[in-house]
């Protein structure tokens, strides 16, 4: 059965938030732009704004989908559009990647301005539904989130009462029970439709066969976030945020031997060293950087050697990691990138949904092997390969990155006899 979880109210939630009680989630750097709420969005109902303005600024602004994937957004919006109605949406607040809190930051800091996205993005793309999926270890969030959704529902009827042509999309709010495949748009579409979270094969993409069939436009919250951002500074304000040629801002959460943890804002094509030194307070006394996963769980390992290479989408390739979520921990000469591997692993192996061999067996064989005193490298990397190659999503294509980190960066530690945590 579904664990209980103590019920939040939301008097007890502001408590939390006043006492300081959210752990490293309470920085951002620097405060975010309040937007006036749906000011955008009645633009573009009154006409003051078309939907291919909104397309258009969206283009120009280069922004990606951030739940992980980094997907241009336009691309997705251009898609759902050109099919067959009924269509629908997901809002995916699932945030379950290790090491990534800004979803909850965002949500309990701009909740409004999500939801003025999310309608910004169901009007142009012509969405009738719209399914709001939350995590539910997030119960404090909920409780904010209800009481703006209960705004939102006052607001929207009122400008259905000003203008008859205009239909306002359904919406509701569905809970996950704590899997992390749910995050996977797929896997979040079938449990939206009551059923397990398995993913799906794919093609057929979500934007074409989502939710009970019908075209879904698939959006993580921090992404619907930045919509009325853009609409009130414009697409060319954000596409020139970056440093090295990229484009946009990014919310890193920052964990790990920092002196000061916490979602930060930073330019997309930031270092490792500027976001530790410039936003994270420099490395703890007594901690020098060896090593830091870019990505959460699925993003690989980089050693300290490579702490100048820009972090975004598709830098990290030929390192064979990527940033995803853009969850950021920081390891020193006291840990060891090994041991990381198997604590990842295990997490995959636990988190697998089990629905094909090669990440069921794939996950549960590597830790075995990854138990071992000394690792059997042929052997971990034939595995790898043939997960990367024969799992059906993500999770089981991404799952061997730290593992074949360790072996490629790490090589000393691979003799697990020997002292790790030397610095490279
Ligand atoms: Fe399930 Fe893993 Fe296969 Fe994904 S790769 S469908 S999580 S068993």
């Amino acid at each position: 059965g579904q664990r209980q979880l103590p019920e939040a109210t939301e008097q007890s939630v502001l408590d939390l938030l006043k006492a300081g009680d959210t752990g490293p989630r309470e920085v951002l750097t620097p405060a975010p732009v309040l937007v006036p709420a749906l000011l955008q969005f009645t633009r573009l109902l009154e006409g003051a704004l078309t939907a291919d303005q909104v397309l258009a600024e969206l283009k120009s602004s280069g922004l990606r989908g951030l739940g992980g994937a980094g997907f241009p957004a336009w691309r997705k919006w251009e898609t759902v559009r050109a099919q067959p109605g009924p269509r629908h949406m997901v809002v995916n607040i699932d945030e379950g990647e290790v090491g990534t809190f800004k979803d909850w930051q965002v949500l309990t800091t701009g909740a409004a301005q999500v939801l003025e996205g999310m309608l910004i993005a169901a009007h142009v793309t012509g969405v009738e539904r719209i399914w709001l999926y939350l995590r539910d270890e997030y119960h404090d969030a909920r409780v904010l989130l209800q009481r703006e959704l209960d705004a939102l529902a006052l607001a929207l009827s009122s400008l259905a009462n000003q203008h008859p042509g205009f239909t306002p999309p359904e919406i509701e709010l569905r809970r996950g029970a704590g899997a992390y495949i749910c995050g996977e748009e797929s896997a979040l579409i079938e449990s939206v439709e009551g059923k397990r979270g398995l993913p799906r094969l794919k093609p057929p993409i979500v934007a074409m066969h989502g939710v009970f069939g019908r075209p879904t436009l698939a959006h993580n919250l921090e992404t619907l976030w930045w919509l009325p951002e853009i609409l009130h500074k414009g697409g060319e304000w954000l596409a020139g945020q970056g440093l090295r040629g990229r484009s946009g801002l990014r919310r890193f959460s920052v964990s790990g031997r920092v002196k000061k943890p916490g979602v930060h804002l930073a330019p997309a094509g930031i270092t490792l060293r500027e976001l530790v030194d410039e936003h994270a307070g420099g490395m703890l006394e007594g901690h020098d950087l060896y090593a830091y996963l870019p990505g959460g769980a699925s993003g690989g390992i980089l050693p300290a050697a490579l702490a100048d290479v820009p972090l975004d989408f598709d830098t990290l390739v030929e390192h064979g990691c990527f940033i995803g979520s853009m969850a950021v921990v920081v390891m020193s000469q006291h840990d060891s990138a090994r041991d990381a591997a198997l604590n990842l692993m295990q997490f995959f192996e636990h988190e697998s949904c089990g629905q094909c061999t090669p990440c069921r067996s794939g996950t549960t064989k590597s830790v075995q092997l990854m138990q071992a005193p000394v690792w059997d490298s042929e052997r971990l990397g034939e595995l790898s390969q043939v997960m990367r190659d024969a799992s059906i999503c993500g999770l089981g294509q991404a799952a061997p990155n730290p593992v074949d980190s360790v072996l490629r960066f790490f090589a000393h530690e691979v003799d697990g006899t020997l002292k790790a945590g030397v610095t490279v």
